[in-house]
């Protein structure tokens, strides 16, 4: 079944100013912002700016520049909040939760960035 994207999610909201939001980068095509209820010292968001649900959604059909871009913004929000290795950090963990099984809340596609301790394995 193909994915029906419901433009009164939250995430929408953000994107179209209608719900304010605590950005920490803005791209072309990217919106990043710190998370409502951090499960960590660093927990932001990352979305991209075009309807797309979830990472499989997103990585078929956004075009091959909007994919670079939030790329980029990802790893650019990792160094930005210092927990990336490459910006002197101890690491931090990518997540993306798709749909029922997945634990996914808000059904706009994002990735989380979560760090600033140690979080342990993933799977326990
Ligand atoms: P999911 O389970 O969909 O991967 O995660 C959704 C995330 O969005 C949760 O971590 C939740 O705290 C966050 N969230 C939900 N509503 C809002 C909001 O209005 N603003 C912000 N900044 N984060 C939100």
């Amino acid at each position: 079944m193909p994915y029906d994207y419901d433009n009164q999610n939250i995430f929408a909201k953000i994107l179209r100013g209608e719900i304010p939001n605590d950005t920490v980068l803005e791209t072309d095509h990217a919106l990043a912002f710190n998370d409502i209820g951090p499960q960590a010292p660093v927990h932001v968001l990352i979305i991209p700016k075009g309807p797309y649900v979830c990472f499989d959604h997103f990585a078929i059909e956004a075009s091959d520049t909007e994919i670079a871009d939030f790329n980029r913004a990802v790893a650019k929000v990792s160094q930005m909040t210092g927990v990336a290795p490459g910006a002197g950090g101890n690491g931090y963990r990518a997540i993306a939760n798709c749909d029922d099984d997945g634990g996914q809340e808000v059904p706009h596609f994002h990735i989380h960035i979560v760090g600033g301790h140690n979080l342990g394995p993933m799977l326990s």
